[in-house]
């Protein structure tokens, strides 16, 4: 039976990710920032919690644990982190669950935090997707608290290694701002400047920007393009110096969109 994944919006901007099988009301959510709108969503389409997969720790994503479990007695998936105590399974690079029967792999993906790890899938007869928390977003990338550059760039090639159907679950509806910047980036990027119509169309329609597709985003987000020639241009010209190296350009860009 197909994966069925549903948008719970959260906060200002957060989405949190449920998804079941087709049929089935064992479901999952995703970094429950917020418990509040997942007992709602689960009560109203009579789901019943089976578990909760967490990508990293900040309180956006890990703050509705404890309420979920004073009313689901559910596993807790999760990095290794000093930082999340309900975790109660640990996951590793390349460690595999099958929830909702799907399998799931973990990615680590450190650099926004330095316990920040992604889930990939590729349902049986779907597009393969990724649970990437704040590591890749539509159109830009997570600020970088933790970890290093060097960290952040590898974590995204790793996520950019992934196939071009691959729908990006992101924990945040950051779309436009970020193509705002991208603009700023790549003012020739015709792609660009297509899916800006896109997205600007869907948000004033009320509806999420997430998932993107990989594809696009190669082809759109500055922090997937940064070993181009395009980017290593602006990254010189915003640094006032030669840069050509991939995370030094990546580093800069980065830079750039925290003050932009
Ligand atoms: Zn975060």
């Amino acid at each position: 039976m197909p994966l069925i994944i549903h948008t719970i919006p959260a906060f200002q901007d957060n989405y949190l990710w449920l998804f079941h099988q087709a049929g089935e009301r064992e479901a999952f959510v995703v970094d429950p920032g917020d418990a509040q709108p997942v007992l709602e969503y689960l009560e109203k389409y009579d789901l019943d919690l089976a578990g909760i997969l967490i990508t990293h720790h900040h309180p956006d994503h890990t703050g509705g644990i404890k309420t979920l479990l004073s009313h689901y007695n559910a596993p807790v998936y999760g990095p290794d982190s000093p930082n999340i105590p309900q975790i109660s399974q640990r996951l590793y690079e390349g460690d595999s669950i099958t929830l909702a029967g799907t399998t799931f792999s973990v990615l680590e993906i450190p650099g926004h935090t330095l316990d920040h790890i992604a889930y990939k899938a590729s349902p049986e007869g779907q597009s393969p997707l990724v649970f990437c928390g704040d590591t890749l977003f539509t159109a830009g990338c997570g600020r970088i608290f933790e970890g290093t550059a060097k960290q952040m760039y590898q974590s995204l090639q790793k996520l950019a290694a992934l196939p071009d159907m691959t729908q990006i679950y992101c924990a945040h509806e950051y779309t436009l701002s970020n193509l705002a910047f991208a603009a700023a980036v790549e003012p020739n990027n015709l792609a660009l400047q297509d899916k800006t119509t896109d997205d600007e169309n869907k948000r004033q329609q009320g509806l999420p920007t997430v998932p993107s597709t990989l594809g696009i985003e190669r082809e759109t987000n500055p922090f997937l393009r940064c070993h181009l020639p395009s980017l290593a241009l602006a990254a010189s010209q915003h640094s006032s110096s030669q840069l050509s190296d991939p995370i030094d350009v990546m580093r800069e860009i980065r830079l750039w969109k925290d003050s932009f």
